[in-house]
């Protein structure tokens, strides 16, 4: 008797619902637990307040003083709330978030203490973050990276701290965390993009990247997880047979939210209005026990916070409904895995979204502008994009029929493909009167009316256009969105840049008219943008084919998706625009590189335990019974004992056989494991552990799940699928 699943499986079947009242009004709690305007302005001198306001709004530095008022007035709040410690919380390189807590608490002498937090603290600590991924930044004997208040992003109280959000820096300033660059890629977008509003509308002076995260995500039992060695170390199953059902039926999308479940996210809910995040949407997802919650959409670096802190939230909150949650991309086979739709829009501090067209021709030519600026961006960068979303545990999705291929194209609807195509044909140079009269009025004019009925989804798309944003699909769930967001700031950003020198360029030297020569780049744009423009089924085969024909990338693993991080192209890119140096982005690939190396190599050495440890000993214990069994037979039958025991035999041997072939794997494994470990290249090593050790992973997995067909179950050692899926 397999004692773990079957003591987990009675604790999970005896579970309740934790009831969560919610007693006041989700409005007269949101933000309670946030350090934001409101309480700044009844906790801050006006001095300070005018100073985090500025420096929230237009980037400006904090002065040293004035941080001491801050953080005086911060510590008060903090306290008045039951705080008694501050942490800076940063995300590091990890993909989690980090934290160190202080208490305020300081002893001053004669058994005296009192409660202190300096503008000095507020700004900058040094934690001993030495064991932080950095990618050969930081040698050893300068190991100490240092942490910096982002005043943008407002500091909240989780449960007795005081959480500051910052920047991780390196002492010769190199970032190593996700935070850094994305702050600096959305600088770059917002001046790229003011200076083409400039065309437009001369008053905008900034324009706001914003970001609308959907959060996929499973829940499993606690104690059926923690009876799965895969699923506690590294987060998805490793095998397991599918179960009779799985999600044919459909009936989970959509349906009745199970009651343990709701209970879940309406606390959590609760958590997340406390805390500021705009939890807006939740349902169950496609498979059994996935979900999704969505938020309204907010700035992108406080929405990325808030996703990062979602995450962790999601964690804590799972373990007081003895649930787990499982980020993992593909958690389980044979079912739908996890993603995290960026929806994506740039809008201007006049309340303009850039993405959506207006009532005038004139915010309409706006409109077009930057909606073919971004495809052209995408365009041109299609394989920057898709490394900018690998990872080990992507990888199982990417490709894989429920999600985006690890092809990146660009829908956008047959209507405003129609607009291009129309666009395309706009005479080169100089425009007859006419012809801007019917380009304002039946082409640009007609936009709006067009997109009112837009009811064009295209769920296979990696990058869709859905009437007002783009939706960048294929981001894991697992991911923290600041690297996907960083690449498309970034590459927007360049993108506007050129756009502006080109259209600058045909004013000044052809004499075109503003609009005139910007329909002559866009018309361009459009042209040399077709080849990532696709309005087809993107999980088809013909797609991959057609799409090796136009010369896009299909890099299905992430060893070779990430080399387009650091191609000429891209560090140049990077480093053009001050979002990231050469030695960041060096630095990153190689992050990832090994990050990816680990996981494999740890989903090797548990799936070789497991295998090895405890699926070939319950196959020899069924086979040793089978073995008696027919034994008995010929006790009773002599000779005539095969009329009664042949299928017997025939168990024995097909046990025999599975039971060699996983542990003739197992050692194929782990010898490819010990060559891949003495390769000193890191991209050479990443590929050993993808093309040598991983693809066995499915060898073991098939004889381990043919055994799970022929085994007692009451002997059966991991928990099932149809438990893990299906226990409410
Ligand atoms: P779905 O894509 O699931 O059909 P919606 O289109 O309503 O759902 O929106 C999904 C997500 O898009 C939400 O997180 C929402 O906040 C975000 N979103 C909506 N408008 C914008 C926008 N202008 N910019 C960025 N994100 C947005
Ligand atoms: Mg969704």
């Amino acid at each position: 008797m397999s004692t773990l699943r079957f003591y987990a499986l009675k604790e999970s079947l005896n579970r309740k619902p934790i009831k969560i009242e919610e007693v006041e009004r989700r409005s007269a709690i949101f933000g309670a637990n946030v350090f934001n305007e409101d309480t700044m302005r009844q906790y801050l001198t006006k001095e300070a307040f005018v100073s985090v306001m500025d420096a929230t709004q237009n980037g400006s530095k904090i002065d040293r003083h004035v941080a001491d008022h801050i953080s005086t007035g911060m510590k008060e709040w903090a306290i008045s709330k039951g705080a008694t410690h501050y942490t800076h919380w940063f995300q590091p390189l990890t993909g989690t978030t980090a934290e160190k807590h202080d208490a305020f608490f300081e002893p001053i002498g004669n058994g005296r203490a009192i409660e202190k937090f300096g503008g000095g603290q507020l700004v900058q600590q040094e934690p001993d973050a030495s064991s932080f991924p950095n990618g050969g930044i930081r040698n050893t004997f300068e190991a100490r990276g240092y942490t910096a208040w982002d005043p943008t992003s407002p500091a909240f109280i989780y449960g007795t701290t005081l959480c500051i959000p910052t920047v991780f820096v390196s002492y010769t300033g190199e970032a190593l965390d996700y935070k850094t660059p994305l702050l600096r890629a959305l600088q770059a977008v917002d001046a790229a993009a003011v200076d083409v509003c400039k065309y437009f509308d001369k008053n905008i002076k900034k324009v706001n990247a914003a970001l609308g995260w959907e959060q996929e995500y499973f829940l499993v039992d606690s104690a059926l997880a923690a009876s799965r060695p895969d699923i506690v170390l590294t987060g998805r199953t490793m095998l397991g047979h599918s179960p009779a059902k799985g999600q044919q039926l459909d009936d989970h999308y959509f349906g009745t939210i199970p009651a343990r479940a709701m209970q879940f996210m309406r606390d959590l809910e609760t958590e997340c209005m406390l805390l500021g995040i705009p939890a807006k949407t939740r349902h169950n997802e496609v498979a059994p026990n996935q979900f999704e919650l969505a938020p309204v959409f907010e700035e992108a670096n406080l929405a990325v916070d808030h996703n990062s802190l979602l995450m962790d939230l999601m964690h804590k909150v799972a373990e007081r409904h003895n649930f787990k949650v499982l980020f993992h991309e593909k958690p389980y086979k044979g079912v739908n895995g996890s993603g995290k739709h960026n929806n994506w829009s740039l809008s201007t501090d006049t309340g303009v979204n850039l993405f959506s067209p207006g009532k005038t021709p004139m915010s309409n030519l706006q409109f077009l502008t930057f909606f073919i600026n971004a495809i052209k961006s995408v365009n041109d960068n299609e394989e920057l994009i898709r490394a900018a979303i690998a990872s080990a545990s992507n990888d199982h999705r990417l490709g894989a029929n429920e999600a985006p291929p690890a092809i990146v194209s660009v829908f956008i609807g047959e209507q405003l493909t129609n607009v291009l195509n129309e666009l395309q044909n706009v005479t080169n140079g100089k425009l007859s009167p006419e012809e801007k009269t019917d380009l304002k009025l039946n082409v640009v004019g007609k936009i709006p009316e067009i997109l009112l009925d837009n009811t064009d989804r295209n769920r296979t798309s990696s990058f869709a256009f859905t009437g007002n944003k783009f939706e960048f699909r294929a981001v894991g769930s697992k991911a923290n969105c600041a690297h996907p967001m960083t690449v498309l700031n970034t590459i927007m950003a360049r993108q506007l840049i050129d756009f502006k020198i080109e259209v600058d360029a045909l004013i000044k030297d052809k004499k075109l008219k503003k609009d005139e020569a910007i329909f002559n780049v866009l018309r361009e744009y459009i042209k040399q943008s077709q080849k990532v423009l696709f309005e087809g089924n993107g999980y088809g085969e013909e797609w991959e084919i057609e799409a090796k024909k136009r010369g896009l990338s299909n890099n299905k693993t992430t060893p070779e998706a990430l080399k387009a991080k650091i191609s000429e192209k891209a560090l140049k890119l990077f480093e053009d625009l001050g979002v990231m140096n050469r030695v960041e982005s060096e630095a990153r690939y190689e992050i990832e590189m090994e990050d990816y190396i680990m996981r494999i190599q740890i989903e090797s050495r548990v799936l070789g335990d497991i295998a090895r440890n405890h699926i070939m000993p319950v196959a020899v214990r069924y086979q040793n019974i089978l073995i008696k069994n027919v034994k008995g037979l010929k006790e009773i039958y002599g000779d005539d004992f095969k009329k009664f025991g042949q299928e017997q035999l025939n168990l024995i041997e097909e046990i025999s056989e599975h039971i060699a072939s996983i542990n003739s794997n197992v050692t194929l494994m782990i010898n490819k494991r010990k060559i891949a470990n003495k390769i000193i290249e890191i991209d050479k090593k990443a590929e050993a552990y993808c093309f040598e050790v991983k693809p066995l992973f499915d060898d073991i997995r098939y004889h381990c799940d043919k055994l799970e067909l022929l085994v007692d179950d009451e002997i059966w050692p991991l928990t099932k699928y149809r438990e893990l899926l299906f226990t409410k």
